[in-house]
């Protein structure tokens, strides 16, 4: 090597080629379009009674017979039927707001990662990983008390309902969110009032317990009263230092952010009077992909930014949504740039009847690499595997075994659940073809599973 080479350099660089590309600007285009027009049963609906929360709640779509009734003929009748066949096979009823039904593109449903997420067709459904289970979290195990989850030293999950405003196919809380369906048959969370005051006083009683993460259902379904209570009720408690109020509703319906003054009262109050009693009230949301950041959300967003309320974000990872990398690089730089700061990429949890949605670890720690690097560190999400059997969210690449070839992942974590191993099996469309069939025999299933847990044992000596 030249000795010139490794001397200073007193040139001034150019800036880096990429600044200058259109491309790289893509996450400031935000629709602000009368996009739902294009769907006849909003042809007529113009942009101030579309954009109420009213409107979205009202004119919410929960079975085909609706679905067909607002698309007419933007879809073909095979579609329909595919939807009904998908249904069948769901973990999750159907329910999407109008706002996500206009951002899907019609001309191209089965490609579409809004459609992807809310409407399961029957021909994209595969069978199950043989190792998948409801519940894979141990969400019910972990729990003190019904619709309470304590898994961590210093922070719990409070379940205060069980409803949301959309349904999500991914949803790793199926065995209790939403109607039953014909494959699942809910858990209920009744008697609320007794319930939460359970909630309440487990809280209270567990002097380590610093951190509520107020999820459901989903928290948009909490009326403004409910809200303040709830967050009221926390803060007071001398142990209580933060709260996260977790919600899917900025994604699917943030026009309920500029109308709903109550409820963005309500919350603001929260926020407020965490602020005086030094501690902190955020919002903790879910956006996947890029299409569901749009002028509508940017406005709310503001809203949200005038009254000092933090939103963060968290992500799951889908197949045919969001497992690329220039999607998941625009996603948090529109999610970013509309001041909502990505968390969390989870690795789609293990659970059945959506097996299509998954992707392989591979897949994703690839996908990491790039997003790492891409815009400032605090807005770059970790990727993280929640692990069944309640081992918690691990770091993805932190695994103690990863083998390509069946697919099995194997995780450790010290500070939720020491001594135990934990793992992550990747779909096994990904597989070749030998080891697909290997997996269809228990015997040989055993000795994959045996192997791997060998391997990791020996890694961690
Ligand atoms: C995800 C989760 C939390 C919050 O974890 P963070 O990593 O702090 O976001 C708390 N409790 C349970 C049971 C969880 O699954
Ligand atoms: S909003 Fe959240 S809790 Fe509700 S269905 Fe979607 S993922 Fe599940």
């Amino acid at each position: 090597m030249s000795i010139e080479l490794l001397a200073p350099t007193t040139e001034v660089a150019e800036p880096p080629e990429i600044l200058a590309e259109p491309r790289t600007l893509a996450h400031r285009e935000l629709r602000r379009d009368d996009y739902w027009r294009a769907l006849p049963g909003y042809a007529a609906v113009d942009a101030d009674t579309f954009h109420t929360h009213t409107f979205q709640t009202r004119h919410t779509v929960t079975n085909v017979r609706q679905l067909s009734e607002t698309l007419g003929g933007l879809a073909p009748e095979s579609f329909y039927a595919d939807v009904v066949a998908g249904l069948k096979r769901a973990p999750m009823a159907l329910r999407i707001s109008p706002y996500l039904l206009s951002l899907i593109d019609w001309a191209n449903p089965y490609e579409d990662p809004i459609r992807t997420q809310f409407m399961p067709v029957a021909s994209q459904q595969v069978k199950d990983h043989p190792e998948l289970r409801l519940d894979s979290l141990h969400e019910q195990k972990d729990s003190p008390v019904p619709g309470l989850t304590h898994r961590y030293p210093d922070k719990a999950l409070f379940l205060p309902l069980d409803s949301c405003p959309v349904y999500c196919r991914f949803c790793t809380r199926s065995y209790a969110i939403g109607g039953d369906t014909e494959t699942v048959e809910k858990l209920k969370f009744t008697g609320r009032s007794q319930r939460w005051e359970d909630a309440f006083a487990y809280i209270e009683s567990r002097p380590e317990l610093e951190d509520i993460v107020i999820s459901g259902g989903d928290t948009y379904n909490l009326s403004a009263g409910h809200i303040q209570e709830i967050g009221e009720r926390l803060l007071r408690m001398p142990n209580i230092r933060r709260i996260r109020y977790a919600t899917k509703g900025l994604a699917v319906l943030p026009q309920k952010i500029l109308t709903d003054h109550p409820w963005v009262d309500a919350l603001t109050r929260v926020v407020e009077l965490g602020r005086t009693l030094h501690k902190e009230v955020v919002i903790h949301t879910h956006f996947n992909h890029p299409n569901e950041v749009t002028g509508v959300t940017q406005d709310a967003l503001n809203r949200l930014t005038e009254r000092g309320i933090t939103v963060r974000s968290q992500t799951v990872l889908q197949s045919g949504v969001n497992d690329n990398a220039s999607t998941m690089q625009l996603l948090v730089r529109r999610l970013s740039y509309v001041n909502i700061h990505p968390y969390y990429v989870y690795f789609h949890d293990m659970v059945p009847g959506v097996e299509d949605l998954r992707t392989t670890l591979a897949a994703g720690l690839k996908i990491e690499k790039f997003v790492r690097g891409h815009t400032a560190g605090f807005n770059t999400p970790s990727f993280v595997v929640d692990t069944m059997g309640g081992g918690g969210k691990r770091d993805a690449h932190s695994y103690e075994y990863y083998n390509r070839e069946s697919g099995i992942a194997v995780y450790t974590s010290p500070g939720v659940k020491p001594g135990t191993f934990f793992l992550y099996f990747d779909p096994l469309k990904a597989l070749s073809e030998a080891y697909q069939l290997r997996w269809q025999h228990a015997g040989a299933r055993n000795e994959m599973i045996q192997q791997a847990l060998a391997e990791a044992r020996r890694a961690g000596r």
